[in-house]
Parts: structure tokens; sequence; C-alpha cells
């Protein structure tokens, strides 16, 4: 990838940081917008430019595609956690949209014509049929949902009238760390399993709570496809190939699910200690089953997980937490 240029919105969270470490190694020259709320600066690989900005301001977005001719976007930076999107859906149906299409615009503006939306599992609400393919009934049961679907939506019409191709790409289970353990997850408030598991076995966070044990499925607890974060990095970038002939959309997962009862054993082998846990009550609004067929992206870009096997996700995510118990602050 040498010579070329990429935006990254939301380069130092989580997903975004994997996928400029993944640019970065790749010989890529990459751009970061993150307004630092979520991110962190010690996700931020040496010598790369941090522009810190809210992606919804267009004089800043202006600048920066000004400063710099970019081959394509890629676009993170967004308000992403189902719960408070519950508590306040119109934040983000307002935010996420409208931020991601100023950014379009703005891309456009500047014949920037390639851009990649990270959008989510959570457009297929609660899904008819597993796994899920592209084709699947799109029908989001919550306000994060509906704001990506949005955006979606939103990027269909650049494309149409104006000609940018766009790949939205819909993410099940972002999991892992970077190997090498330099960068890993480090959200707050944090919300996820894994994590929230490892956490608890390394003490550093109190028991985990296990949403549920009566769902319909072989043990009573929730099945969810597990994807790592590099193996999603490395789609991203698969996608700008097929970005010069079209748009496109996939759903990105391992398409293997592991329950939550799966996903802790594995935490307490990987780590050799038990995950102290309570059983509590459903997550209102968590489906019992969501699993991807990634076929599409696989035949389409030759995409293939090197992470498939969750005890592989897992031990990158333990050594990422054991190695960082307060996440990038212990670096700061
Ligand atoms: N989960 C759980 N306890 C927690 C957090 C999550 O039992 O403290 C379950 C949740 O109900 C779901 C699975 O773990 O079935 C994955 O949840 P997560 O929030 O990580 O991702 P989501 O599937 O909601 O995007």
């Amino acid at each position: 990838m040498d010579g070329q240029r990429f935006l990254v919105t939301g380069g130092a969270g989580y997903v975004g940081s994997h996928l400029v470490l993944t640019l970065v190694q790749r010989g890529a020259q990459v751009v970061i917008l993150d307004n630092m709320r979520q991110g962190h600066q010690a996700a931020v690989p040496d010598g790369i430019e941090l522009v810190q900005a809210e992606v919804g301001d267009r004089r800043r977005l202006a600048e920066v595609f000004a400063a710099w001719k970019f081959d394509a976007v890629f676009h993170f930076a967004a308000l992403s956690l189902v719960g408070e999107s519950m508590r306040d859906p119109l934040r983000y149906c307002i935010d996420n949209p409208s931020n991601s299409l100023i950014l379009a615009d703005a891309a456009v503006k500047a014949g920037c014509m390639k851009f990649v939306l990270s959008s989510t599992a959570a457009l297929f609400g609660f899904p008819k049929q597993i796994p899920i393919d592209e084709d699947a009934e799109v029908a989001p049961v919550s306000a994060y949902g509906e704001s990506k679907l949005m955006a979606e939506r939103g990027l269909a019409w650049a494309d149409r009238v104006h000609g940018l191709r766009s790949a939205s790409l819909r993410y099940f289970n972002a999991a892992g760390a970077d190997p090498g353990a330099l960068i890993g997850e480090d959200h707050e408030p944090e919300t996820h399993l894994i994590p929230l598991a490892i956490g608890a076995a390394l003490g550093t966070r109190p028991p985990l709570t296990v949403f549920g044990t009566d769902y319909p499925t072989p043990d009573g607890t929730c099945i969810r496809d597990y994807i790592h974060v590099l193996d999603l990095a490395d789609a991203h970038i698969r996608v700008l190939d097929r970005l010069t002939t079209a748009s496109c959309r996939y759903n990105i997962g391992n398409g293997t699910g592991y329950s939550v009862r799966e996903v802790m054993d594995a935490v307490e082998r990987i780590g050799g200690r038990p995950v102290p846990h309570e059983l509590g009550p459903r997550r209102p609004g968590d489906p019992a089953v969501l699993v991807a067929s990634s076929a599409k992206l696989r035949a389409e870009t030759g995409w293939t997980p090197r992470f498939g096997a969750l005890d592989d996700i897992v031990r990158t995510a333990w050594d990422w937490h054991s190695k960082h118990p307060r996440g990038f602050d212990d670096r700061a």
C-alpha cells in the first residue's frame, strides 16, 4: 500500500486503531481524525498525524481534505452503545447519520470517491434466519441500528448522484487485540462480554453477570459471532478493490456462533483461572442467536479470518488485558 494515504475517523478507538496499525504495517500513510472522547493517544502510532476534531465539523473537514489527498476514507467515529441509544434515541438518529453524511459530502467535494462505513449486525434486529447474509431483512430494533441504516441509505444516494463508492461493513462481535499487545480494547464504560469476563477473571472488574440462561440455545445463553479486530481490519482493506467499480455491503463474522458460557469456558482455559460470575435476567433487546454468513465477502475478496478459533481471539484479548490491566491509562 506504499504511497497510498487514508483518512481514518475514530482511528484512536478500538476497531479504528487496529486498522491504522495494519495500514501502517503495510506501508500506507494515515491521517486520523478523532475527537478523543473515546479514543486513546497511546493507541496512535508514533509519527501518525492526529487531527483532534468532530466528524461533523465541516470547516475542519474542509481543511483536512485541502491539506491531504486521500485514496479513501474509513469512517469509524460514531456513538455505538445500544443501551444508550434506547435512552437517547434522537441523539443517535441525529449524530450518527449526519456525521457520516457530512463526512461523505466533504469527501465528494474533495474528489475522494471511496468510503468505507463501519456498520453493524444491529441492522438485522431479530433475524428470521441464521446465518445472516446480505439479503436478510433489515429491521433494526435499536436506535443505534437505525442510525447506521440511515447512514447507509444516505451513502446509497451519494453513489447514485455523485458516484461516491461506499462499502457498508456490518460487523458482528468485534473482539480480540493486536497479538503483540501494543493496542487492545479499552472502553469506558465497558459493556462487551469478552473484556468483562477477562476483567472478572483477573480481578480488575466485578464478577460477570450472565444476561439470561433461558434462551432457546443448547446451554440457554445467547450465541454470538466473535470476529477478531485484525480480521475486520483486513476486510476493510480488501473491500477497497471492490470500490473501483461499485458500492457494496458485507456481513463480517467468523460464521461460527459461541454461547456466553462457551466464551467464559474459553477465558478460563486461556487464563487458567475461573471467571467469577452470577446468573442474571435477560438484557432487553438481545436476540438469542446472531451468526453471520461471510460467504459473499470470502468469495468476492478472498478474505479468510486468521483468528477463526474462539481460543485465538480470547488469547489475544487475555494478553492485552493482563499486560494492561488499566487499559491505556497505565501507559499515559
Ligand atoms: N453479555 C453478558 N454479560 C455481560 C455482557 C454481555 O451475558 O456483562 C452477553 C450478551 O447478553 C450477549 C453477549 O454476551 O449475548 C455479547 O454481548 P456484547 O455486549 O459483548 O455484544 P452484543 O452482542 O450486544 O453486540
